[in-house]
């Protein structure tokens, strides 16, 4: 009997939703269980794939090319495996699936009405996506929060599915608990008392609540929401603030969340297996303590050197700032690759963020990227900032600063060689600058008749394709494989007609796509790390598997360790 396990959010977005919903999925794995994980987002475009990231954070591209919402990216780093497009869907893209039907005739004539057509289409999409798991259990993130519009649809088919089987359907609602007072003073209940009554109004009721707060709840707020909100005793989970997002499991854990949400569903922890987790959180919070002072003394370098048992990453990007906010979201998947390959190399990730623009206007201000133990640019899209990122290539170019380029950053690393290696001084991207006579990097001929048909929607090169990796190269000692697979977002692509002469100058091409022969890796001789791919290596690390490219960039990033 197959098991669902929803989560909503109440209060407010952005409490860590996707997180504890990736948590819940991670523990009951690790209690046994084949657990598959669906996100449903209440916004009308039929994917994530056409909008800006400054808007809704990354872009995140499955295997199959689906492009869709980050959290998806937390599914696959918290699970271990990789998803598909059955385990997305959008309110877009399941009008879309409805609309399609009817024009085939697919209702048998019938009027077709919003309920129940349409909660009946999210069951389906969520029963096939079990079917192809064979899971034993579906974790089903809604997006938005209760009592909104948008997602109302979503959580009917939620009731639906409770009238039917109630014994196999556990609502989890994750919900903030705000505190006026500086320094976490008394976390009020109130606004989470509401969003259950949200939930009630739609005819349903929360199982458990997970209490998302800057610190932890104490007893008795813990009681007065399952007072006030009749949950059953133990079932309101705290649920603070922690350092690392993959400490969420095993805090979730010291309030037995498993245990109680399978008793929930008629069912018991199988054979637990939380050991290789449990390590990987262990070294991320001994890397995390103060420098040791014996230890630091002992590799030659001051206590007040932060610098010995760190990494210092420069990004370099455009899509980071709104007014005085970082929006780290855009380039979240980097960053935990970061984060993946630096423990891995027993270091600890300190990531700055760097403007590419501001290497535009003043030309002295590129030097400080010498602070940087390893420098990467990551996707991107348009012409902003795309001549500060190509004078940070350069630089890391000359100064022999570890440089990993990630789709753009390698089209832009070409663009770099050719124009000031190869001497085509006007080379460019037929996407900033469609006028080019040197376009080293240009567009695919399928893609310039999708792009005068405006058709934006998931036309791109999208998801895994094969490459072959030469031997001898900085990329095979990473990847120790000839033949890999690596997902792709992108348009454009490196010209061959100019690949002669990028390579006569010294371009090594490490990777070639053999069904097109496309180049999708490139790197530099006579330095110690210039590696760049078309396609973004970051969408497959994972905490348990970190990608084997940014693990050999921070393994070099790492031997620099410039001191501050
Ligand atoms: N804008 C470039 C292209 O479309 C690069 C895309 C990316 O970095 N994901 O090819």
């Amino acid at each position: 009997m197959t098991k669902y396990i929803f989560v909503a959010g109440g209060v407010m977005s952005g409490v860590g939703k996707g997180i504890a919903a990736s948590s819940i999925g991670n523990i009951l794995q690790s209690s046994g269980y084949k657990v598959t994980a669906l996100k449903i987002d209440p916004y009308v475009n039929v994917d994530a794939g056409t909008m800006n990231p400054t808007e809704h954070g990354e872009v995140f591209v499955l295997d199959d090319g689906t492009e869709c919402d980050q959290d998806m990216g937390n599914y696959e780093r918290f699970l271990n495996r990789s998803f598909s497009r059955i385990n997305y869907m959008t309110t877009g893209s399941v009008y879309l699936s409805v609309i399609q039907k009817e024009r085939a005739m697919g209702y048998g004539g019938k009027q077709v009405e919003v309920v129940p057509r349409i909660p009946l289409e999210v069951i389906d999409r969520i029963n096939s996506a079990i079917k192809k798991d064979k899971a034993d259990i579906a974790v089903v993130e809604i997006g938005g929060t209760v009592g909104e519009y948008e997602n109302i649809l979503f959580l009917e088919a939620v009731r639906m599915l409770k009238i039917k089987t109630p014994q196999n359907v556990a609502l989890v609602l994750v919900s903030f608990l705000p505190a006026l007072g500086a320094g976490g003073d008394e976390l009020k209940t109130k606004p989470t008392q509401h969003a259950v009554r949200s939930l009630n109004a739609v005819g349903l009721h929360p199982d458990m609540v997970l209490a998302r707060a800057a610190v932890p709840l104490d007893k008795k707020r813990k009681e007065k929401i399952e007072f006030m909100c009749s949950i059953p005793r133990g079932y309101v989970i705290s649920a603070p603030n922690v350092s690392s997002i993959y400490d969420v499991p095993i805090n979730f854990e010291k309030d037995k969340l498993g245990e109680k949400l399978l008793s929930r569903l008629g069912l018991k922890v199988k054979n637990k297996n939380t050991r290789e987790w449990r390590k990987l959180v262990g070294v991320i919070k001994n890397l995390e303590k103060p420098v040791h002072p014996v230890k630091s003394r002992k590799a030659g370098i001051s206590p007040k050197a932060k610098s010995f048992n760190r990494v210092k990453i420069g990004i370099v990007g455009k899509y980071f700032a709104t007014g005085n906010f970082v929006l780290e979201d855009s380039y979240i998947s980097v960053i935990e690759a970061v984060k993946h390959a630096s423990w891995a190399n027993k270091r600890a990730p300190e990531i700055t963020w760097l403007s590419a623009e501001q290497y535009e206007k003043s030309s002295d201000r590129i030097n400080e990227l010498k602070n940087y133990d390893g420098i990467i640019v990551p996707g991107g899209f348009g012409s902003r900032g795309v001549e500060g990122k190509i004078k940070a290539i350069e630089f890391c170019r000359k100064q022999k600063i570890p440089y990993l380029g990630l789709c753009l950053g390698l089209q832009l690393a070409v663009i770099e060689f050719a124009r000031n290696v190869c001497k085509i001084r006007d080379a460019s991207s037929r996407e900033f600058n469609p006028k080019t006579a040197s376009p080293v990097i240009d567009v695919m001929p399928e893609q310039k008749a999708l792009l005068s048909e405006k058709k934006y929607g998931a036309t791109m090169r999208l998801g895994s394709y094969k490459c072959l990796i030469k031997k001898g190269t900085k990329s095979y000692v990473a990847y120790k494989n000839t033949v890999i697979s690596e997902r792709h977002r992108h348009r454009y692509e490196i010209n061959n007609d100019f690949r002669d002469e990028l390579e006569k100058n010294g371009l090594v091409v490490a990777g070639v796509n053999p069904e097109r022969d496309l180049v999708e890796i490139i790197e530099l001789k006579n330095h110690p790390f210039f590696v760049a791919s078309q396609f973004h290596p970051e969408f497959k690390s994972r905490p348990l598997n970190p990608h084997p490219l940014f693990r050999e960039f921070i393994r070099v990033a790492a031997k620099r360790n410039v001191q501050r």
